[in-house]
């Protein structure tokens, strides 16, 4: 038999979960725990890499259709990288 102790309980009663009350079960921590996960990580990770001229996390490249396979494209390519199509001019 497992000893009760082990688990969180007191000798001689049942088991219980000791991870129940205090993780992020609570909608309240949970938010809690997000925001300070943004505000530690993703914030300072995206001012870092824009300093080296990095975007992360912003808007995806504009793309556009390849005339000759429809695969998408970024908006400036001259030359489809799929199928190796040559692609006209963005517009100006
Ligand atoms: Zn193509």
């Amino acid at each position: 038999m497992i000893a009760a102790d082990q688990w969180g309980g007191a000798p001689g009663t049942a088991a219980r979960c000791v991870h129940g009350d205090r993780s992020i079960a609570h909608p309240g921590a949970f938010v809690v725990f997000m925001t300070t996960v943004y505000f530690a990580i993703v914030v300072p990770y995206r001012q870092i890499q824009k300093r080296r001229g990095v975007t992360v996390f912003g808007e995806p490249p504009a793309t556009k259709a390849c005339t000759e396979c429809c695969s998408d494209i970024p908006e400036a390519a001259h030359k489809c990288k799929f199928c190796t199509s040559e692609q006209s001019a963005p517009p100006a």
